[in-house]
């Protein structure tokens, strides 16, 4: 994938509480072009794999967990400086250090479920992205 694109995910709480068109608006309102876009639930396997780098983190289980318990909104974005821009447009892990304005601000209720994936870098970005895309389905 192209330096220029990064990876996300609208959690399962996002698509819960019905917030999947407010995000994607806000993604669109920053500039990020849509290059792919599904909703897909993930396995257990598919979760342990795509956070395989926190499966000594204390909070493996639970982020296993909430991620597989319903389906989520998969997206490669494209702008420049996709990566860092979209983890700005996004904010903190936690959104109680969140920014004003930001997607975590508005629509996170904790640490935990916090709404988005962002992909923080241009080599993960790519690994995601392939993880839930073939070429094909990709614009
Ligand atoms: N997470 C958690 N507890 C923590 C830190 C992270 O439950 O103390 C979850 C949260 O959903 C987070 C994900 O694990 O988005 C991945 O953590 P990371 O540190 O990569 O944060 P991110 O890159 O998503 O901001
Ligand atoms: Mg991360």
């Amino acid at each position: 994938m192209r330096t220029d694109r990064t990876f996300t995910m609208l959690k399962p709480d996002s698509v819960e509480k019905g917030h999947i068109g407010a995000i994607l608006e806000k993604i669109n309102a920053a500039g990020f072009r849509i290059v792919a876009l599904k909703e897909t639930q993930m396995t257990t396997a598919d979760a342990q794999a795509f956070y395989a780098v926190h499966n000594e983190r204390p909070f493996f289980g639970e982020l296993v967990e909430y991620m597989t318990r319903g389906p989520i909104v998969a997206a490669i974005l494209e702008k420049d400086n996709a990566v860092e821009d979209f983890r700005t447009l996004i904010g903190a892990t936690n959104p109680a250090d969140a920014a004003e304005g930001t997607i975590r601000k508005l629509y996170a209720a904790s640490i935990g479920e916090n709404a988005v994936h962002g992909s923080d870098s241009d080599e993960n970005a790519a690994i995601e992205g392939a993880f839930h895309f073939s070429g094909r389905e990709m614009f």
